[in-house]
């Protein structure tokens, strides 16, 4: 990949490695591992992260949609391939042609897409068991079960299995401990209450990373492994059982080095007004490479291993940094995400600058900036 050492993201595919084998030691092997690789693998690279998925022998794979899932489908001819949001029901022959189960949202959808497949899709049933967002809602397990089994008797659907989602299973209070277990216990009771009534699917699963770190359970026959498999956490604040390690460094060099003086003014807007004699250094990044403006006078980087101030406001491919106290010069680089000497920015800690979270920061990171394989 061509790559003009301005902006860059290195993506450290041992490291991805590592991670996935941190979190199979902890988890039982009735549990498989079901790989998120939506929104490109979380801005990591779905074709790379995929091929060294598939070399760890991973065997089912998580999208958001059905471009990502045919695209998903073709790097792995072979995989299960899950849809976890709304496929239109008239793509139901894309569904069928390249093999990928699609969620289903509701039992109005699992009619409209029953009526418009040929031969039976794959699906999931998804429960709204408290995240409020999509899937069969019910307070009582056996109306859940009944509508389950309408939905299973539709001749062109093939349901294998029922999923469900956490909403604050990265929480350590108390009450949210509570609303886990409460989601859980509900997935599981219809299952087994399906099962009895004489209903066996395949799978049942409710782990995400937060659920597998915190919350794991045997019962679970997947666990849908996002961020941790990206080594970022699903709550910076909270360790995990099982630390992973950043994949991706986001990096870029310094451009010019120059001296600011009492009065003068740097960026756009005066912002920032040098109150003393300041060295600034300008680096070859800005907003359109996924480095938020919010960062502005805010965010820091490492050069040199030392901790620099981002000054005045970031601009759409270029920011200034007050280097005062470092030795620096043009082509030195810049380290936004990732270590430098001893010291490390994770996308986290970046993210916890602004009030965001590390997913939206390595999702954010845009299709300009080359990715590097390690
Ligand atoms: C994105 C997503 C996941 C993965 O979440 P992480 O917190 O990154 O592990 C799992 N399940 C569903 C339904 C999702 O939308």
């Amino acid at each position: 990949m061509k790559n003009h050492k301005r902006a860059w993201a290195t993506v450290n595919l041992s490291k991805l490695e590592k991670n996935i084998n941190t979190i199979k030691q902890q988890i039982s092997p009735s549990t498989g591992i079901m790989a998120v690789v939506k929104a490109d693998a979380y801005g990591h690279g779905e074709k790379e992260v995929l091929r060294k998925l598939e070399s760890i022998g991973i065997k089912y794979f998580a999208v958001s949609n059905l471009d990502e899932a045919i695209s998903v489908r073709n790097i792995c001819p072979d995989g299960d391939i899950l849809i976890l949001g709304y496929t239109p029901p008239e793509y139901a022959d894309e569904l069928i042609q390249h093999n990928i189960i699609q969620c289903i949202v509701s039992e109005e959808y699992a009619s409209e897409l029953n009526k418009n497949a040929v031969s039976p899709v794959r699906c999931h049933i998804k429960l709204d068991t408290g995240m409020g967002r999509i899937g069969l809602k019910y307070s009582k397990v056996s109306d859940c079960c009944d509508s389950v089994e309408r939905i299973a008797a539709l001749p062109t659907l093939s349901v294998e299995g029922l999923f469900t989602h956490f909403s604050v299973a990265d929480s350590d209070d108390a009450e949210n401990i509570e609303y886990t277990k409460k989601q859980a216990d509900f997935i599981k009771s219809v299952y087994h209450t399906l099962e009895k009534r004489g209903t066996k699917l395949l799978h049942m699963h409710f782990l995400n990373s937060a659920g597998t770190g915190y919350h794991y359970d045997s019962e679970s026959t997947l666990a849908r492994i996002g961020i941790t498999m990206y080594g970022l956490y699903p709550n910076y604040a909270l360790p995990l059982p099982c630390a992973v390690e950043p994949v991706m460094e986001f990096k870029a060099v310094i451009s010019n080095v120059k001296t600011a003086v009492k009065g003068d003014f740097i960026s756009y807007g005066r912002t920032y007004e040098a109150t003393e004699p300041v060295k600034i250094a300008t680096a070859t990044v800005g907003y359109a490479d996924g480095y938020s403006r919010l960062l502005s006078s805010k965010g820091q980087v490492l050069i040199k291993g030392k901790r620099c101030r981002i000054v005045g406001r970031i601009c759409m491919d270029q920011m200034m940094i007050d280097v005062t106290d470092v030795d620096v010069k043009a082509g030195d680089i810049v380290t936004l995400i990732g270590k430098d000497g001893d010291d490390v920015i994770t996308a986290d800690e970046l993210a916890s600058w602004y009030g965001t979270i590390g997913y939206e920061v390595v999702c954010g990171i845009s299709k300009r900036v080359p990715r590097i394989y390690i």
